[in-house]
Parts: structure tokens; C-alpha cells; sequence
């Protein structure tokens, strides 16, 4: 089947992401979403398997939020967020403070997960050198990610991962293993000792190391480091815009090990899948210190497109639809099944490990692996799955039924069974 015109016309001029476009493939033109399935321009339809990069948390077109967008689409798209405010902003506000562990208090909103980060990091560094000059550093870890803009990109495994490319072009932070016994989290303590007086943060994407690799630590793990931050008089930064909003079972990752954060990231799952939006929390006494006689001591950062009335009005619906159903079970049963389906995966050549937590599924394969070939033979199985580095990883809209949640595990049993 010949592509759309507008493929043909618009594809020269186009720059993906993440993209060797001399020797990709052409990505797949879409027509339409609706639920758990993505809808191709040639008529086929995918089970989702990824949830768009983990946003899609009640699947496409969820009536409540498209009626949600619609009516603020009608009354207001868009008002500046200087000297300016509007319902729908301070309702999330108040929303997500409720929601969030106790104490973040605080809502500055950003428009993307990165800017939520960068916004973190400035908040951070601000914060800290009010109290005594020179910290000016970041302990971050080992298959961490946090966003592709420069701040972000700097407190990113900066080995390992996507952003090699700039290695020693971004500030340098000190980059550690995440501490997984009692003894590696004493030399930990030990360390972070001798360096307090330069770090103004510890930022973590608390139990799942989403984009470095699909890593989990235990909730033992992240409380330690919670425990060392708060010990050091270090702000404890939790990136939770690939875990927020029940993705690993808890409302924040951080709930799992009584974890309350100094300033908490969000975004992604955030507005539904909707429209892009990110959010920093930081508790009131964060907040605090940049209140001041002094014009300079405030919070200098605003981007143009700030609290997006259409963002807010399909957050708020968003967090509607949370209210109304459980998604605790809804994820144990997910949790369940994607167990049950990926298990086998485990005795088959060039396989290293499967792990599950909460929706997320993970099979690691050998690193020699050749991952992108998988791809295609898994949108020949009917569903949109998007191997990368050397796991082949689900996270599917949290509202995925049964049967589509076996059409993505048997297609990853297939195609992973059937490899020459
Ligand atoms: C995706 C992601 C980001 C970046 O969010 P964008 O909206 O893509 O800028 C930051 N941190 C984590 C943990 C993420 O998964």
C-alpha cells in the first residue's frame, strides 16, 4: 500500500527523534488512536504496548478528558501565566498538592518533563546557595535519566546513555551506583559526607530507572538515599515523571518506602496523554526561602506557554479518572498477568532477566543483541512495542483489558522464541 500523500510530501523535511536517519527505517504513518490501539494510515491496528512513551495512562480519546479539553478549547486555549491566573491551574495546583506526599506544598508548572527538571535543578541550586556558597554540584546515578535538555542531559548517566555524544560538553555532576546492600549504602554516606558543602541535591527517579534501562532498585534502597540527603542537610529530589500517577502500583513511587522529597518532578502520565505538561513541586519551606525584600532572590524561570489552560483542564480530568477507580488493583492485576505472560521468556536463548513492578514488564536480552530488528517483527504481530538499548519493555495504558495485555506478551514470547 502506497504512503499517504502527506508522508511523501512532508518526510524530506522532518527530523525525528533519537533517529540515525540515514539508516532508519521510515517510522509508521498513524491515522487515528482510540483506547489501547493505535490506528495506521494503511487500516492496521496496534496494541499499544508503551502507552506513548508512558503518557496514556486511560489509553486515547478518553471521552471525559476530550469533553474536559473541549470545553476549555471553547472558553480559553491559552492566557499568559504572568501577573495572570485561571481555575484550571489552581485547581491542579491544590489537586496535585493533595495528592503528593506530604509537605510538597508548592506547584511551579512547566511545559514538558525536561523543563520540569531543569526548573528542579534551579530550585535546588538557589535554594542552596542562599544558605552557603559553592554547591554547585548534582549526585545522580548510574542509568539515570532525566530529560534531554542541559541540565537535564547533565544528571543523566553520562556513559551509558543516549546523550554519549556530550560527554564533557554538560556540567559534570558526580554520578554513583544506586546502593543496593547496607555496606554500599555506608560508603555512600560516608562519601556524600565529605562532599555536602558542594552538592546542592540528590536527584533519583525513585524505584524504576525508566530510559536508562528499565532498572528497579528496592524501596530499602531509596530510603537510604532519603535518609543520607536528609542527613547531609541535602535536597532529596525525586523524578517521578515515569512513575507518578500509579505506574509501579503506588500513586508515587516514593510512597513505597515512606519517601517525602524536597521537590517532586512530574509529568508524562500527567494530562492523560493528552498535551505536554510537567510540574516541580517543593514544600513550603523550599518555597520560603526565595520570599524576600530583594526582587532577586525570586524564582526566575516562567516559560511562555506556562499552566496551559487546555494542559490543566485535561489534568484535571485526568485526576477525575483516578478518583473514580481503583487503579491500585487495576495495576496488581496487570502486575499479575504481565508476570504470567513474560515469565517464560526466561528460558530462552540470549535472555538475561525478566522483571515486572506494577505495570511495567521488562525482559533484558543479551547486549549483543540486535534490538532494532526486533521491531518490525513485532508490529508484524499486531502491536506497537519499542525495543531499545537491550530490553524489550511494556507499559501499556493502565486501563488495558485482559486479552490486549496477552496479544503484547504472546507477541514478545514470539518473536523472542523465534530468533535465529
Ligand atoms: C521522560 C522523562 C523525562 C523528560 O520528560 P520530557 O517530557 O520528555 O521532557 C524526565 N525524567 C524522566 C524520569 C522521564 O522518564
Amino acid at each position: 500500500m502506497p504512503e499517504p500523500s502527506w508522508f511523501d510530501e512532508g518526510y524530506p523535511h522532518i527530523w525525528l527523534p533519537y533517529c540515525q536517519m540515514k539508516v532508519a527505517p521510515p517510522p509508521l504513518p498513524v491515522a487515528r488512536t482510540e483506547g489501547c490501539r493505535i490506528v495506521l494510515a494503511d487500516g492496521r491496528e496496534l496494541v499499544d504496548g508503551i502507552a506513548s512513551w508512558w503518557s496514556a495512562c486511560h489509553g486515547y480519546n478518553h471521552p471525559h478528558i476530550r469533553e474536559a479539553v473541549g470545553r476549555q478549547l471553547a472558553t480559553m486555549p491559552h492566557v499568559m501565566f504572568g501577573g495572570l491566573v485561571h481555575e484550571p491551574a489552581l485547581r491542579l495546583a491544590r489537586r496535585l498538592t493533595e495528592m503528593a506526599p506530604y509537605g510538597l506544598n508548592r506547584v511551579f508548572f512547566a511545559d514538558s518533563g525536561s523543563v520540569a527538571v531543569e526548573v528542579a535543578m534551579k530550585i535546588a541550586l538557589q535554594y542552596a546557595n542562599t544558605r552557603s556558597s559553592g554547591k554547585s554540584k548534582f549526585l545522580c546515578f548510574r542509568n539515570g535519566y532525566h530529560g534531554d535538555t542541559f541540565g537535564a542531559m547533565s544528571v543523566s548517566d553520562p556513559e551509558e546513555s543516549i546523550h554519549s555524544a556530550f560527554r564533557g560538553l554538560v556540567p559534570r555532576q558526580i554520578v554513583v551506583d544506586i546502593p543496593t546492600d547496607s555496606r554500599a549504602m555506608e560508603d555512600l554516606d560516608r562519601f556524600v559526607g565529605t562532599a555536602a558543602d558542594i552538592l546542592a541535591g540528590i536527584i533519583i527517579e525513585p524505584l524504576v530507572q525508566g530510559a536508562g534501562g528499565m532498572r528497579f532498585h528496592s524501596p530499602d534502597s531509596l530510603h537510604g538515599l532519603f535518609r543520607i540527603a536528609k542527613k547531609h542537610g541535602i535536597l532529596f529530589i525525586a523524578d517521578e515523571i515515569a512513575t507518578g500517577f500509579w505506574r509501579t502500583g503506588h500513586r508515587f513511587a516514593c510512597d513505597s518506602a515512606q519517601v517525602r522529597p524536597d521537590i517532586l518532578c512530574l509529568g508524562k502520565a500527567l494530562t492523560g496523554g493528552t498535551i505536554t505538561m510537567g510540574a516541580t513541586l517543593a514544600t513550603e519551606e523550599v518555597f520560603s526561602a526565595f520570599l524576600s525584600d530583594e526582587w532577586e532572590a525570586a524564582l526566575m524561570h516562567g516559560p511562555t506557554y506556562m499552566a496551559n489552560p487546555l494542559a490543566c483542564a485535561a489534568a484535571n480530568a485526568s485526576l477525575d479518572l483516578f478518583d473514580r477507580e481503583s487503579s491500585t488493583e487495576r495495576v496488581q492485576r496487570i502486575e499479575a498477568r504481565l508476570r504470567d505472560g513474560l515469565e517464560p521468556c526466561r528460558s530462552m536463548p540470549g535472555v538475561v532477566d525478566v522483571r515486572v513492578l506494577g505495570a511495567i514488564g521488562v525482559v533484558q536480552l543479551d547486549p549483543e543483541t540486535n534490538i532494532f530488528a526486533l521491531r518490525p517483527k513485532l508490529v508484524d504481530r499486531g502491536v506497537w512495542i519499542r525495543p531499545f538499548k537491550d530490553i524489550v519493555y511494556l507499559m501499556p495504558p493502565l486501563v488495558i483489558d485482559a486479552h490486549d495485555l496477552d496479544t503484547l506478551t504472546e507477541a514478545v514470547r514470539t518473536v523472542l522464541g523465534s530468533r535465529d
